[in-house]
């Protein structure tokens, strides 16, 4: 048995904690804020689980994994806090992502349907689509419900035994040692130390990751218009549309209808930027991308905002670095929460001596 300290708990900090528990590790969190902390980029009502993925065949394949390891996280909640809507990618022009998606289910043989733009208005009754539009769906796919999750996340490890500090900010890092000092002054030690720290990487580690590229991202709740509440209850989820980067996702559950528009940010640091957003100017700007699209968009009502910060390398893969006891889990982006359960179970494998750490490095880059 080892001892196991993460820092960070988010999705990726609390289920490394819960497999390596799972796995007979003694186990302790240390989070900055209260836990969960609403700032992480894993709290929000619902985060997307999607098969579209373009052209990255690795990360298709890898939702397909994914899919086991929430279904054995279901399994420990006893509960399932995810809806199968399906996940469509619309195509507009030829190449774009829908059109990579669709190669890319080819290639690998992934069950999906293509549907003709007349077949995708049938499916979803808001959207008007221009002419030559198509759409693949996939299945399984849609909302999991992000904030049910890290409660019930943070309230598994702990009464399975896993030590979960609150309001213990780590502020130095001795990666030889294995040994984490706290701003209180006081030191942790672990046989490794995972970094899961989201966006205040940089901070932690200047020397490192002080020009990692941190974006701040922010998405609308709206009030569709009466007439089409219930269809976008019943739409697949929205993955892309063309190659224009907005995405959605319903309101099931009570979360409410969510409109991203992955354009609508900068790069910036939490601690800087901070968590306020002007709804007007800001849902102005997500929601107007849309307005070729939805019927009758005059009648959609921004309700509130939500913002998030994640670390994205342009190379968009996840990079798993490590350093003496250490590893870093980065590059984050607005991709990782679907992955959560999964790495998890693969970074815990790897401490067990099950996959060579080369070998996760280049899973978790989607090779
Ligand atoms: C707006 C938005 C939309 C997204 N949409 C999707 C989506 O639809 N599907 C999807 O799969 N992914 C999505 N993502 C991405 C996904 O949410 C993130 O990649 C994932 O949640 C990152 O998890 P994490 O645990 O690495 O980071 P976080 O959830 O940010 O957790 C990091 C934790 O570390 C703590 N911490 C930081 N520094 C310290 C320190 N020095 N000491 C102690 N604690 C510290 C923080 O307080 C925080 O709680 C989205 C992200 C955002 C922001």
């Amino acid at each position: 048995m080892s001892h196991i300290l993460i820092i960070g708990a988010g999705i990726v900090g609390l289920s490394i904690g819960r497999s390596a528990k799972r796995a007979g590790h003694s186990v302790t969190v240390l989070e900055q804020g209260p836990v969960p902390n609403p700032q992480a980029a894993s709290v929000d009502r619902h985060r997307m689980i999607r098969y579209p993925y373009g052209a990255a065949a690795g990360y298709t394949r890898m939702v397909s994994e994914a899919f086991g390891a929430w279904e054995r996280l279901w399994a420990d909640l006893g509960a399932r806090h995810f809806e199968n809507t399906g996940a469509i990618a619309i195509s507009l022009e030829r190449g774009d992502y829908a059109e990579k998606t669709l190669a890319t289910f080819r290639d690998i043989g992934l069950p999906h349907d293509v549907l003709d733009r007349r077949a995708v208005e049938d499916l979803c009754p808001h959207l008007t689509l221009p002419k030559g539009a198509w759409g693949v769906t996939a299945f399984p796919g849609g909302p999991l419900f992000a904030a049910d999750i890290m409660a019930g996340l943070a309230r598994w490890t702990a009464e399975a035994g896993v030590t979960i500090e609150s309001g213990a900010r780590v502020v130095a890092l001795d990666e030889a040692e294995g040994r984490v000092t706290l701003a209180d002054g006081t030191t942790r030690s672990g046989d490794a130390v995972i970094v899961a720290t989201g966006a205040w990487l940089p901070r932690l580690l200047p020397e490192r990751f002080g020009t990692l590229p941190v974006y701040r991202q922010a998405l609308v709740y709206v009030d569709p218009p009466a007439d089409f509440a219930e269809s976008w209850r019943r739409a697949p989820s929205i993955a892309v549309i063309g190659d224009h980067t907005g995405y959605t996702l319903p309101d099931l559950r009570g979360a409410g209808l969510k409109i991203g528009y992955s354009a609508h940010r900068r790069q910036a640091m939490p601690d800087v930027a901070g968590f306020e957003a002007d709804l007007a100017t800001e849902s102005a700007v997500i929601l107007g991308a849309f307005r070729p699209y939805f019927n009758q968009f005059q009648a959609y009502r921004p309700l509130r905002m939500q913002v998030g910060y994640y670390a994205l390398h342009p190379s968009r893969r996840f990079l798993f670095e490590k350093t003496g006891r250490s590893l870093v889990i980065t590059r984050c982006d607005g991709q990782m929460f679907k992955f959560g359960p999964l790495i998890g179970e693969r970074v815990v494998a790897m401490l067990d001596g099950h996959q060579s750490m080369s070998d996760l490095a280049r899973w978790a880059a989607g090779e």
